[in-house]
């Protein structure tokens, strides 16, 4: 049985007040994803007039406020680490739990990042509290100060409604990708307490000693995503995906049964399973549209699909259908593009 060591029952909810997120950094920058993350404990503080409070632990963190601050954060938390320099979720979570137990956040935004996913949890359990994980819409019941998180479940067949009404701070996680990218705010000011904390007492012999970013394609910042799926036929119709994506500037993107089938590799997957993504322009080459796929693409500008069902569920997302066979429609589109290209004077970006 997991003993609850320093609950927090809220009997006055209304005690709980404002929007914490959790500021994941990394080489002395925000992740992309606690910016998402920022920018809608803003966009919630802001219905509820109340204030977006980030929490940080690690080093540098004056750096860390004043790139909150430009976007917008009211008020920043840090844990100065004054001894180790990595990771540890044993102690973050001890930094993170004692501002919640001290500030009573009414809801608390954790990216979905594996630093997150690690940390909301333990955090959870500290202060007795329930999470939703992996949301891909937040709103608030403003009346009841209430967090109002969507989350695809059974499956991905369904997607929930999930309250947490009885007790705070009430946590979310979504994950990198869900949301647009907050706007920096000129001369907004934000109010800095950063206290300096040692990890030696909690981490105990665990001692990140150096933080390398694995080599992964990011499909979450791509302008540009040719995406194909099993209508391909088979893996080499990937060579026509790649032609596409090459002639428009853009990236390779999957649905998950070619990931499955070894036609390209998994870090190409889009959707609940793979990576959420938000292009200008998002073009699915046969691929159905099953809402597992759709979670994860549905908020591109612009999406054309390619497929020879016209009945197939992509269409309905789609601003642009193409009914025609993948095996003309791609290197059609392809000479085409590279026309246009050729007549586009090399200094213009086209
Ligand atoms: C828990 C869970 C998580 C999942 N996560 C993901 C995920 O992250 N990403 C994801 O994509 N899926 C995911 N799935 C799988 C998802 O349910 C679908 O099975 C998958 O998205 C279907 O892939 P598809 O569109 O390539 O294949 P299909 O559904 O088989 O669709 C193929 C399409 O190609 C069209 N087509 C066939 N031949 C041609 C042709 N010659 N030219 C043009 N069109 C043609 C067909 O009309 C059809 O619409 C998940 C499933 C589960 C249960």
């Amino acid at each position: 049985m997991v003993e609850l060591i320093n609950c927090v029952v809220p009997e006055h909810p209304e005690e709980y007040h404002d929007v914490f997120v959790y500021l994941e950094h990394k080489n002395g920058k925000l992740t992309r994803g606690s910016l998402e993350m920022l920018g809608k404990a803003e966009e919630l503080a802001h219905k509820l007039n109340e204030k977006a409070v980030g929490v940080a632990v690690g080093k540098n963190l004056k750096e860390i406020a004043a790139e909150a601050e430009s976007y917008g954060c009211d008020v920043f938390l840090g844990a100065e680490v004054t001894d180790f320099s990595g990771f540890s979720s044993v102690a973050y979570t001890e930094f993170i739990t004692s501002f919640v137990e001290q500030y009573k956040p009414n809801i608390f935004l954790i990216s979905g990042s594996r630093e997150g996913r690690d940390l909301v949890s333990r955090i959870a359990i500290r202060t007795r509290t329930g999470v939703a994980a992996d949301c891909i819409e937040l709103d608030v019941d403003v009346p009841n100060r209430l967090l109002i998180a969507w989350r695809p479940s059974f499956g991905d067949k369904t997607i929930d409604q999930i309250l947490c009404k009885r007790h705070r701070p009430q946590m979310i996680t979504s994950r990198p990708g869900s949301y647009k990218m907050p706007e920096k705010v000129e001369g907004h000011k934000c109010e800095v307490t950063i206290k300096k904390v040692k990890m030696a007492k909690y981490a105990g012999e665990h001692k990140t000693l150096e933080f390398k970013q694995k080599d992964r394609l990011d499909l979450t910042s791509a302008k540009i995503i040719v995406s194909g799926g099993l209508g391909l036929g088979n893996a080499s119709g990937f060579k026509l995906v790649k032609d596409l994506a090459d002639s428009l500037g853009g990236q390779v993107g999957a649905s998950r049964p070619v990931v499955d089938l070894g036609w390209i590799p998994y870090e190409h997957q889009v959707g609940q399973t793979g990576q959420t993504v938000r292009p200008k322009l998002y073009i699915a080459a046969g691929i159905s549209g099953k809402i597992q796929h759709i979670v994860g693409m549905k908020a591109s500008e612009t999406i054309v699909s390619i497929n020879t069902d016209p009945e197939a569920p992509i269409v309905k997302f789609s601003d642009y259908f193409i009914n025609a066979d993948v095996s003309k429609a791609l290197p059609k589109l392809t000479e085409e593009i590279r026309k246009v290209r050729a007549g586009t004077p090399a200094s213009s970006p086209g």
